[in-house]
């Protein structure tokens, strides 16, 4: 039984907002024992708050001059009184304290109800980009404008997690760029050794210049420079974008081209690699460099190519290699579904990602922008934007580990499912940042009841406990496993009062 809290969405959209900083935002379940009703809840991190205050609700039968003095001792001040919130206080921390240890000293006195640290709020993270601003940028939120809402891959409560990449070097084989655009000049990797921003296969010189245009466009998706106040922003507002021009001014190269910049990029400290293009021919060649790129923990993202086609029975190279560093990606529309022209398979296809009327930059001058290209060339830098801060967030994890958050993550959506291997779209806040949730476990009556959480891999979550809804005790600490949960047995539920539990990232 899965008791995800899709189960209440409207409640869940109105608590989450005020809570979306910096690993602020955790989804809870609440489980009352005795009926096994399921709701859920938000709570802030306890990491995110105003260290020099706290808040404090006396208890109805203190005796004010008891908390006075309680206050004193602890040279704890009141700044404020709420008459009209049962007398809640804000007190502030006495120099030498810190919020958390005086909040227990409160909640420990018996003189209140609760005593919690002055949690910080403020507004969803959005760029102030223009493209962004508008509603353009459908793909990293879409509200609805021209298309369905939440069509996206949950850019804003992601980049609340982590907006930066700014130390992943991902390689584009492409066209070139134009790297003195001014949406992406920023985010240009700069070769240590000869100034230059990456490798020119046809001249073998570091002349990366874009004389086709696609590789600027696919750069944009990818890492245009975020919250700049100009024109778009990428899935990571910061990264290091290499060229591997491996396709010529007409849009076309051989494998030795790609082979030439995949070594390029492997020699210089790539991590992740994007290659917008594909070939109806398997090479022997193209497989052993991928292998070679794997070999070095190296991620390789393959555009699933715009043939309307299942590539399962009609492949396209380098989608198809059966390399598990390869993460091949089909287009989705603002309406969550699969874009016209592209390219399907359950086996071939990984993920989907937005592909049609993708508003990015393009190489004409250096503040030029457009939205008249669809495509899969498209969704692959998505998905490489989304891997550049998945590495930046889990830098000791190995690609394989990287490439599961990145698939676990994933928005199922009916039109995918049967299209590719997840059935679904990217969703960026969901891979970098899973919602933590409870289940209850079947149990015969007279055993001890249990829970499972779930909230990713590899991550430290404390199970909390209350008889009141208002003072919580952590009851169990543990770090989820590779499939992302652990259980919790607890020996104390077949006689104890009715209780109430809830799940959340240990701070
Ligand atoms: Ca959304
Ligand atoms: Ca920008």
């Amino acid at each position: 039984m899965t008791l995800e809290t899709k189960s209440n969405p409207s409640r869940q959209k109105k608590i989450r907002k005020p809570t979306t900083s910096w690993a602020a935002v955790f989804l809870v379940a609440f489980l009352l024992l005795q009926t096994s009703r399921l709701d859920s809840n938000a709570k802030p991190a306890s990491n995110a708050f105003h260290d020099d205050q706290i808040l404090v609700m006396p208890r109805k039968d203190t005796n004010a001059k008891t908390l006075l003095l309680f206050h004193a001792e602890h040279k704890a001040e009141v700044v404020r009184t709420f008459e009209g919130i049962r007398g809640l206080q804000v007190v502030r921390v006495p120099e030498g304290e810190t919020a958390e240890r005086i909040a227990a000293a409160y909640e420990k006195s018996g003189l209140v109800e609760f005593a919690e640290p002055d949690y910080a709020i403020h507004a969803a993270l959005t760029p102030n980009d223009p493209y962004f601003v508008d509603g353009t940028l459908w793909g990293l939120n879409n509200t609805g404008q021209n298309g369905k809402a939440d069509a996206d891959i949950d850019a804003p409560e992601a980049w609340d997690v982590l907006n930066s990449a700014s130390n992943i070097v991902v390689a584009v084989l492409d066209t070139g760029v134009r790297f003195t655009h001014e949406d992406l000049a920023a985010n240009i990797w700069v070769n240590p050794n000869d100034g230059g921003h990456g490798f020119n296969a046809f001249t073998g010189t570091n002349d990366v210049a874009d004389e086709n245009g696609h590789g600027t466009l696919v750069s944009g998706v990818l890492g245009a420079v975020g919250n700049n106040g100009k024109g778009v922003t990428g899935v990571a507002w910061r990264v290091q974008m290499m060229a591997g021009k491996c396709l010529d001014s007409s849009g076309s190269g051989s494998n030795s081209t790609l082979i030439a910049c995949m070594e390029y990029a492997r020699t210089n400290g790539a991590k992740i690699v994007n290659a917008s293009l594909d070939s109806p021919t398997f090479s022997l060649a193209v497989s052993n460099a991928i292998l070679a790129l794997r070999d070095a923990g190296i991620i390789f993202v393959a555009s699933a190519g715009n043939n309307g086609a299942n590539i399962d029975t009609s492949p396209r190279y380098p989608a198809c290699y059966e390399i598990d560093n390869i993460v091949s990606v089909g287009a989705s529309t603002r309406l969550d579904t699969v874009w016209s022209l592209s390219n399907f398979g359950a086996t071939n296809v990984d993920i989907f990602a937005p592909g049609e009327q993708i508003q990015t930059t393009w190489s004409p001058s250096d503040n030029f922008y457009t939205s008249i290209f669809s495509g899969t060339s498209y969704s692959a830098p998505y998905v490489s934007g989304a891997l550049a801060l998945l590495l930046a967030r889990y830098p000791l994890e190995t690609h394989q580990q990287i490439i599961s958050r990145l698939m676990n993550g994933a928005d199922h959506v009916p039109d995918f499912a049967g299209k590719c291997v997840t059935g679904g779209r990217l969703n960026l806040r969901n891979a970098l940042s899973p919602p933590i949730t409870l289940a209850v476990l079947p149990t015969a009556a007279s055993q001890p009841f249990q829970l499972r959480l779930s909230g990713g891999p590899n991550r430290l979550c404390v199970i909390d406990s209350t008889t009141n809804l208002i003072s919580w005790l952590p009851v169990y600490t543990n770090t989820t496993a590779a499939d992302g949960t652990f259980d919790f047995t607890d020996p104390a539920s077949t006689n104890s009062p009715r209780r109430f539990f809830r799940a959340v990232a240990a701070p």
